[in-house]
C-alpha cells in the first residue's frame, strides 16, 4: 500500500503542444559555444587551445579535483575557434569553448564503452558519461552516486510538471529500456533493493509503457503523481510516493533516498551502451512564437537563435525567451546564450507576454500560502525581504524556498513574491558560505 501524503501546490494548465511529437536531431549549426561551467560555481579547466582539432565525445573540459565540476565534451568535429568569457543570465561569468563545425560528426577515436566490473569503476564511468541532473538541478550525476548516507531506495523523477514542458515525457516513451537499464546498473552497484519511477500525472501513456516493462520486476513499480505543481519537487515527491515527510530544500539523499531524473538515468546508461558521454540533449520548443512547437535532439553548446532558426521562429522579434520551463526557468540575457546539459526547454514569446505586471497591494487572501508546497508564508516574506530584514527572513524559512514560482502565481496582486524570496534566500546562503558565524547572527 503506498500512501499519500497531502502536501499544498496550485493546478496549471498543463498546456503541452509538443506532447508525442518526438525528437527530431537539429542540424549542426554554424558555431557551438560549450560552457565549462554546466554546474553552480564549479568550473572546468579547458583541455583545448585555440586551432586544436576536436572530434564528438572527446574530453574538452575538466577538473577532477573538484567533485562539483561536470566534464564537458565536445558535441561537433571540427576545429576550437577560442576560448571566450561570457556573462550568463543570472550575470555570472564564465568561460566557453567555441568550435567552428566541420559538418562530419566524425567520433573521437577514443570512444568505447566502460568496462565496469567493481564500485570504484561504476563511480569512474558516472564521472566519465558527463551527466547531471537534466532535469534542470544540474548536480552532477558522480556526486549523487556517492551519498554520505547508504541509499535504501531509488526513485526516478518523471513528473515534469510545468506547462510546455515535454522532454522527460519523450525519454520514458523512446528511451524507456535505456531508463530501465541504467536503474538496474545503479541498483546493483549501489546495492539498492527498491525503486519507483514517479510520473507526472498528464503522462499516463509513459506511466502505462514503464508499467508494461517492468510488470515482472516486482521491486520497480511506477507511480502516478497527483495532479498538481510542483510535483517534481524531491519532499513532494518522496510525501507522494513513500507516504514520509521531508525538509523542503533538503537533499532527500541524506535520508536514504537516492533521487535521479529519468533523463539523466537514460543518457547514463546511453554511455554505458556506446560510450557516447553526454553531448546532446532533448529540449522542448515552444512559445507563441514557434509555428510548429517540438522537442529537438540538440548538440550541448548550440546557440539559442540557431535552435529557434530550426523551429522557424525569428529571434529578432521576441519579447522574452526563457531557458527551462515558465515557473523556473530563466531569461536568456540575449539569443547568442547556448544550450547546456540541464536545460530543458527554449521557450520564445511576442512582446505581448514580456511586459511587466503591475503590482497592487495584498488582499491577505492566504493564496500564496496555499500554494506553497515548501509551508512557507510568501506574503510575509516578501514583506521582511522588502525591509532588508535577512534575520526575519530566515526566521520564516526563506532557506527553504525550492524557488518553484507557485506564489507569485496564485498570487490576484501580482506581487513578485517568489523573486524576492528566491533572491533572500540566496543572499542567506552568500552569508553562511562567507561567515558562518555571521549567518549564524542572523
Ligand atoms: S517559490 Fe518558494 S515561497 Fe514561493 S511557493 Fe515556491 S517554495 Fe513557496
Ligand atoms: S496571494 Fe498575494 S494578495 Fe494573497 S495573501 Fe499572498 S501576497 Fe497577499
Amino acid at each position: 500500500m503506498i500512501f499519500r501524503k497531502h502536501v499544498n501546490g496550485i493546478k496549471l494548465d498543463l498546456s503541452k503542444a509538443a506532447a508525442g511529437r518526438g525528437a527530431v536531431p537539429m542540424s549542426i549549426p554554424g558555431q557551438v559555444g560549450i560552457s565549462l561551467r554546466q554546474y553552480g560555481g564549479a568550473s572546468c579547466r579547458p583541455l583545448v587551445r585555440k586551432g586544436d582539432r576536436v572530434y564528438v565525445g572527446q574530453l574538452i573540459g575538466d577538473d577532477p579535483s573538484d567533485r562539483l565540476c561536470v566534464p564537458v565534451h565536445s558535441s561537433v568535429s571540427g576545429a576550437v575557434a577560442g576560448i571566450v568569457r561570457r556573462t550568463g543570465a543570472s550575470g555570472g561569468t564564465f568561460e566557453e569553448i567555441v568550435i567552428d563545425p566541420d559538418g562530419m560528426q566524425t567520433p573521437c577515436p577514443d570512444l568505447c564503452p566502460p568496462q565496469i566490473s567493481d564500485v570504484e569503476s561504476f563511480i569512474a564511468a558516472a564521472r566519465a558519461s558527463g551527466a547531471a541532473g537534466m532535469g534542470g538541478s544540474g548536480i552532477p550525476l558522480v556526486s549523487k552516486l556517492t551519498p554520505p548516507v547508504k541509499p535504501y531506495i531509488l526513485i526516478i523523477n518523471g513528473a515534469e510538471s510545468e506547462p510546455y514542458l515535454t522532454c522527460d515525457q519523450m525519454a520514458m516513451l523512446d528511451g524507456t529500456a535505456d531508463i530501465l537499464d541504467g536503474m538496474r546498473c545503479i541498483m546493483r552497484w549501489m546495492d539498492i533493493h527498491r525503486a519507483i519511477i514517479a510520473v507526472g500525472a498528464d503522462k499516463r501513456d509513459a506511466a502505462a509503457r514503464l508499467s508494461e516493462m517492468t510488470a515482472q520486476q516486482p521491486n520497480i513499480s511506477v507511480f502516478l503523481l497527483r495532479d498538481s505543481y510542483p510535483q517534481g519537487a524531491e519532499h513532494v515527491i518522496v510525501g507522494e510516493a513513500l507516504g514520509r515527510e521531508a525538509v523542503p530544500g533538503i537533499p532527500v539523499l541524506e535520508n536514504g533516498v537516492l533521487m535521479l531524473n529519468c533523463t539523466t538515468v537514460m543518457k547514463f546508461n546511453q554511455y554505458l551502451r556506446t560510450g557516447m558521454p553526454v553531448v546532446s540533449r532533448c529540449i522542448t520548443v515552444d512559445g507563441d512564437l514557434i509555428d510548429s512547437p517540438r522537442n529537438v535532439e540538440v548538440p550541448i553548446g548550440a546557440r539559442v537563435r540557431d535552435v529557434i532558426d530550426f523551429c522557424g521562429g525569428d529571434p529578432s522579434a521576441a519579447g522574452k525567451i526563457l531557458l527551462g520551463g515558465v515557473m523556473t526557468g530563466v531569461c536568456a540575457a540575449s539569443a547568442d546564450e547556448s544550450v547546456s546539459k540541464t536545460d530543458r526547454a527554449v521557450l520564445v514569446f511576442s512582446p505581448l507576454f514580456a511586459g511587466k505586471l503591475r503590482e497592487t497591494a495584498c488582499i491577505h487572501c492566504g493564496r500564496c500560502v496555499r500554494a506553497c508546497s515548501a509551508q512557507l508564508s510568501p506574503h510575509l516574506l516578501l514583506e521582511a525581504c522588502r525591509k532588508g530584514d535577512l534575520k526575519a527572513a530566515r526566521k520564516l524559512g526563506a532557506r527553504f524556498c525550492i524557488a518553484c514560482g507557485a506564489c507569485s502565481y496564485a498570487c490576484p496582486a501580482r506581487r513578485p513574491l517568489a523573486d524576492t524570496i528566491i533572491r533572500a534566500k540566496a543572499e542567506l546562503e552568500r552569508a553562511y558560505s562567507k561567515d558562518r558565524g555571521e549567518e549564524a547572527k542572523l
